[in-house]
């Protein structure tokens, strides 16, 4: 019998249950003991749901109150020297105080540190705490997270799995914090700390270990993987009687095949979704002592599982191997799709015929379950019913008029080099843009979400329940709008925004609006602590059936002399934070919504906003990981941007913002957006991620430096903002500086946004003086 193998299993809660329980700890509304109960009970609820589903590895470890990387961090005691103050609230089990200190920063009882630098995991929208390394950095065990929650399970009953980030990744994916060494040479002092780990799981009883190594499926240098093989040779000999498992997940081994398959473990995980061509080659290389983990479900997309074509796959793999030496899994973690689509019930925003495409986390439980007794030949009747439903939902998805809508093709294919050209370079379109707006040098603007505060969140879902109107929510949010336009007017900020209170989600409000998407009512991701998104679905041909914006902008501009900055999502960021389709390529879904935000762009010209900022945060994050295939996307990538915002006059200036990104290797084809203006995140990094934009590239357009951060609700003196200023006008001409926050302020509270940006503008003043 083929063994289910789960790699990892969301942990926010079918309805957020740790977002909430997690921010009433942070507003001092519930105790430690009652924030420590609501992720036992997260926790508990997902291994019975994966022994019901049939899962024979069952993860445990793979829970965290805001980031598994800052787990390890804590568990491998990597603390930076500025939490030293903390740690004397360590408390035995979780060390909450010190854990939140360095996820959200500290601004209490006379500490004040700020938070880790946070990145976007791999590919995905997930976002981790970014380890920090010092040259004398010393590991050493200092929780045991990993030890309660494998016993926690045992004593529900439930054999589990513990999982950890390997040593070589998770050095891999932290950052030096002063000159004079390379983190990866910290394996040796990093390593003790795996052994002990291991020796107490074994110890505890622990028959399996998954270790993910996600770096071995990426491009590594020759050096790595050779260290590779060092290093398992220690974990192996640690690891006493248990059975260690590698993942590896986002990409195909490629050319790290060969020393995967020959690590001196028990298990490979392979994903053979992205990677869906290796396991013809790795299955000539598998030696006789390994067995295969094959990723067939896809754990980062919401699709129904291809029965028939998986089943392909894993026969292939018990043909080479024999079914004992092959487990079913889905792709990677789980974490990176909705809890259960059985809370689905709205049938107007995700209609029955798109939902029965579907497949979230808790359906592709049993999606593994059933492939596995699928390969196994001993088919139930249950089963095979499953099988046939299954063949169905697939060529209802083939044939479905949903999805196909022949103009839109049409007018996607037909797309020329002048659609994607702007009239006249940028330095034609500043001046015809500096005569209209007369803007002063070091411009203040906000990235344009204002704070979403309890109210307005309750605004929306009493609209959604009905017990207010459409037009008592219209007249709340015109007030709300009113306030924010005479605060930035107060604040004498120079490009305002009107605050996006109508909108839930920068993403969703857009695929509510647009044909071809889907949407969910409980369809949460995490994407960074307490954060979740819910994504819309693109299920079909995307076009723009009326305005989007238009509205709100214009009214905002109606009440000021000051320009109103429009804001719309672009188009990559909204194919990258929706879950996509996967029967076009992701250019072709790309270019669809390029052109109905063209028409959006084009209606608020039309309707008098003139600067119009188009958001694409996740440019970067769309990046393949493997170096070999990135240039292509970017050339598609830019190009649709341009699509968006190249049809509008001179005078109209186009924003474009984006947050987390590193852009030293992609600084030309950022520059080649050409937008007028570009806002970054860079407070975080200290004004180090401008480098980029000031190397050998000059990057030729206007650019706003983030001088400050937005994800924690600490509130930066007018010294610090100025400081960062003075340390971006080293590096950028001071003409093409604009000054702004690193991101929207939506997960602010007011009195520190107020409070914010008035140090902001004054530091903005302070420079303009210099
Ligand atoms: N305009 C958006 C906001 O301010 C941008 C958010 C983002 O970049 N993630 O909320
Ligand atoms: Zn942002």
């Amino acid at each position: 019998m083929l063994l289910t193998n789960n790699l990892g299993y969301p942990r926010v809660g079918a309805f957020r249950e740790l977002k909430k329980a997690n921010e009433a700890y942070w507003a001092k509304k519930i105790s430690a003991e009652e924030l420590l109960q609501a992720g036992l009970k997260i926790r508990e609820g997902n291994w019975k749901t994966q022994k019901e589903a049939g899962i024979d590895l069952i993860p445990s470890n793979d829970f965290s109150f805001y980031d598994q990387v800052l787990d390890l961090s804590l568990t491998v005691g990597a603390i930076p020297a500025r939490y030293s103050s903390l740690l004397n609230k360590i408390d035995r089990q979780y060390n909450l105080d010190l854990y939140f200190a360095m996820a959200r920063g500290f601004q209490e009882e006379g500490v004040d540190v700020t938070a880790m630098e946070m990145t976007k995991w791999f590919d995905t929208n997930y976002h981790y705490l970014v380890p920090e390394f010092t040259k004398d950095q010393a590991f050493k065990l200092t929780s045991e997270k990993f030890l309660n929650e494998y016993n926690e399970a045992k004593s529900l009953g439930i054999e589990t799995k513990p999982v950890l980030i390997g040593p070589i990744t998770y050095l891999l994916i932290g950052k030096e914090k002063e000159e004079g060494f390379n983190r990866i040479d910290l394996i040796d002092r990093l390593l003790p700390v795996y052994e002990e780990i291991l020796a107490k799981l074994a110890d505890a009883g622990a028959q399996y270990v998954q270790i993910d190594e996600p770096f071995l499926a990426l491009d590594i240098d020759d050096v790595t993987r050779a260290l590779y093989g060092q290093v398992f040779d220690k974990l192996a000999a640690a690891a006493k009687g248990i059975k260690l498992i590698v993942a590896t997940y986002f990409e195909a081994l490629r050319d790290n095949e060969e020393t995967a398959v020959n690590l001196p473990v028990h298990a490979l995980h392979l994903d053979l979704v992205r990677g869906e061509n290796q396991l013809d080659t790795v299955l000539t290389k598998v030696p006789a002592s390994l067995t295969l983990s094959l990723g067939v479900v896809e754990g980062r997309n919401i699709w129904k599982n291809d029965y028939e074509k998986s089943l392909v796959k894993i026969k292939q793999a018990v043909d080479a191997l024999g079914a004992d030496r092959v487990w079913v899994a889905p792709s990677s973690s789980l974490l990176h799709v909705p809890f259960d689509l059985d809370n689905e019930d709205n049938e107007e925003s995700l209609p029955a015929e798109v939902k029965n495409w579907l497949a979230f986390a808790k359906q592709k439980l049993a999606e593994v379950k059933d492939l596995a007794v699928l390969a196994d030949g001993e088919v139930d009747a249950e089963t095979a019913e499953r099988f046939e439903a299954n063949k169905a939902a697939a060529e209802s998805r083939r044939t479905s008029p949903l999805i196909h809508r022949p103009e839109v093709k049409e007018r996607t294919a037909n797309i020329t080099d002048d659609d994607a050209t702007r009239t006249s370079p940028f330095s034609a379109r500043k001046e015809a843009q500096q005569a209209k707006f007369n803007l002063p040098a070091f411009a203040t603007t906000t990235i344009g979400s204002f704070p979403q505060t309890k109210d307005v969140r309750k605004w929306r879902a009493d609209l959604k329940k009905g017990t207010i109107t459409q037009e008592q929510y219209d007249k709340e949010i015109a007030e709300e709008t009113e306030r924010t336009i005479r605060l930035q007017e107060e604040l004498d900020i120079d490009v305002l925004v009107h605050g996006e209170f109508e909108r839930n989600d920068m993403v969703e409000y857009f695929g509510e609006q647009l044909a071809g998407y889907a949407f969910t009512k409980n369809g949460w991701v995490q994407s960074y602590g307490s954060r979740c998104v819910k994504p819309p679905i693109i299920y079909g041909d995307v076009y723009r059936p009326a305005d989007m914006t238009v509205r709100w902008s214009a009214y905002a501009q109606s009440l000021t002399n000051r320009p109103v900055k429009g804001m719309l999502t672009g188009p990559v960021t909204i194919l990258q934070w929706s879950f996509v389709r996967n029967d076009q390529p992701r250019s072709t879904t790309t270019y669809q919504i390029a052109l109905a935000i063209l028409d959006e762009v084009q209606a608020l010209e039309k309707a008098g906003i003139k600067i119009i900022q188009i958001d694409e945060p996740a440019i970067r994050e769309g990046l393949p990981l493997r170096k070999a295939d990135q240039q292509d996307y970017l050339n598609w990538a830019v190009r649709a941007f341009r699509v968006s915002s190249s049809n509008v006059e001179d005078d109209t200036q186009i924003h474009t913002h984006m947050c987390y990104s590193e852009f030293n290797d992609i600084i030309e084809d950022i520059a080649a957006m050409d937008a007028d203006v570009i806002t970054i995140e860079t407070s975080r990094s200290q004004m180090e991620l401008l480098d980029a934009f000031a190397g050998d590239f000059k990057y030729p357009n206007d650019i706003g430096p983030g001088v400050y951060d937005i994800h924690s609700p600490r509130v930066p003196s007018t010294e610090e903002m100025v400081h960062l200023l003075r340390k971006a006008k080293a590096v950028v001409p001071a003409e093409q500086l604009w000054v702004n926050p690193d991101c929207g302020l939506k997960t602010r509270a007011w009195p520190e946004t107020k409070a914010a940006l008035e140090s902001m503008v004054e530091a903005a003043k302070i420079l303009r003086a210099e």
